[in-house]
């Protein structure tokens, strides 16, 4: 009896064991108003031409640290459908939609519509119907999507295309109509940077997503993880998301990099990085300064201004969730003169534009800065 009660607990022990999973969480901190949301807006399953079942894409958003995906298969590209093949269009999102809410992942109804290109691929997000979408009309499409309440988004803007690539005048009769909201500016392991300068230009949403057809592992397992659009939301909601990537609240994060606007990119700084307090009356003419970076990003920061007094590193790197130590040199003559000056610095992979990266300012040791401070 005993033996058996033994075997019987250590199989649900086996078995408790064997069911742990691990969610790998990414820390980007939260801005002042808003909640930092992680996202993959553009994935698919094998109801288009992916290869995993609906609901795995859901495990592995919460395995990956996301808080809300779309499972967007094609509309009108059906690989498989001599073997998997389902008329109703939401089929996937309704076959996922219960595990996404029992893992308290948010899951948004979508589609990709593939066109030849121009345009290519759009992505149609927060949809109510997609059976309804099947149009003949380009425009007539995307005003039923608008109709029921859609995002909708410019694909991989590369795709199919020659460098240097083009905006077409079919996007720009979409975006006349409001029927063009967003574009991605990193697809799968891929950046755009001309998407960047359209969507500066023409007020678009930007996001980076996998559109993974395979497991993700197969893709991004290896140095990176998988690209993830920030959205700062007002809450953790399916509405909430809706209205940030309506309202171009968003970022980019892929590759040790954060894409978006200045205003953004600065607030999540300013919440993932503190220069701890450091004495001024010492004796000794070496300081260390330590700097915490609450955040999965490795800051790389580059010296703007020399300062008079303090020899600062050109360079310095933030390290991810850790602490780092900066040593600085500092005139022992001039000590009694020494004070908490704000040195900026450029941080080289939180770009804001094509070519331009964040200023930022950090308190550091000096005499007076060399050069002048804004
Ligand atoms: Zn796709």
């Amino acid at each position: 009896m005993k033996t058996k009660l033994l075997l019987i607990a250590s199989l649900l022990l086996f078995y408790k064991v064997s069911q742990a999973q691990v969610r790998n969480e990414i820390n980007i901190p939260d801005i002042p108003g808003y909640v930092t949301l992680k996202g993959d807006f553009h994935t698919h399953s094998v109801f288009s031409d992916g290869r995993v079942w609906p609901t795995i894409r859901v495990f592995e958003a919460w395995r990956d640290g996301l808080d809300v995906i779309a499972i967007t298969d094609h509309i009108n590209y059906k690989l498989f459908k001599e073997d998997v093949y389902n008329i109703d269009e939401n089929h996937s999102y309704e076959l996922a939609k219960s595990t996404a809410d029992m893992l308290g992942i948010i899951l948004i109804n979508g589609v990709e519509i593939n066109y030849e290109v121009p345009p290519g691929h759009l992505n149609v997000l927060f949809i109510k119907d997609a059976n309804l979408l099947m149009q003949d009309d380009i425009f007539k499409t995307f005003e039923e999507a608008k109709n029921q309440g859609a995002y909708i988004q410019w694909n991989h803007p590369g795709y199919k295309q020659t460098k240097p690539i083009q905006w077409f005048d079919i996007l720009t009769q979409l975006h006349e109509k409001g029927l063009l909201d967003g574009i991605e500016v990193y697809t799968s392991k891929s950046y755009t940077p001309e998407a960047l300068a359209w969507a500066q230009e023409k007020n678009l949403t930007i996001t980076a997503n996998s559109d993974i057809h395979f497991l993700v592992d197969m893709y991004h397992a290896e140095m990176y993880q998988r690209p993830v659009t920030l959205v700062f939301a007002k809450n953790k909601s399916a509405g909430s998301v809706r209205e940030s990537l309506l309202a171009g609240r968003t970022a980019v994060f892929f590759e040790n990099t954060i894409v978006g606007k200045k205003e953004f990119l600065l607030q999540l700084f300013e919440a993932s990085v503190k220069v701890l307090e450091f004495p001024l009356n010492t004796k000794d003419s070496i300081l260390y300064v330590q700097i915490k970076n609450s955040s999965d990003l490795d800051f790389e920061l580059e010296l703007l201004n020399p300062v008079k007094g303090t020899r600062i590193p050109g360079e310095i790197t933030i390290w991810a969730n850790r602490t780092t130590m900066i040593k600085v040199k500092t005139p022992i003559r001039e000590r009694k003169d020494l004070s908490l000056i704000k040195v900026r610095f450029n941080v080289k992979n939180l770009i804001v534009a094509p070519n331009e990266s964040l200023e930022v300012e950090l308190p550091f040791p000096g005499i007076e800065p060399v050069g002048s401070l804004k």
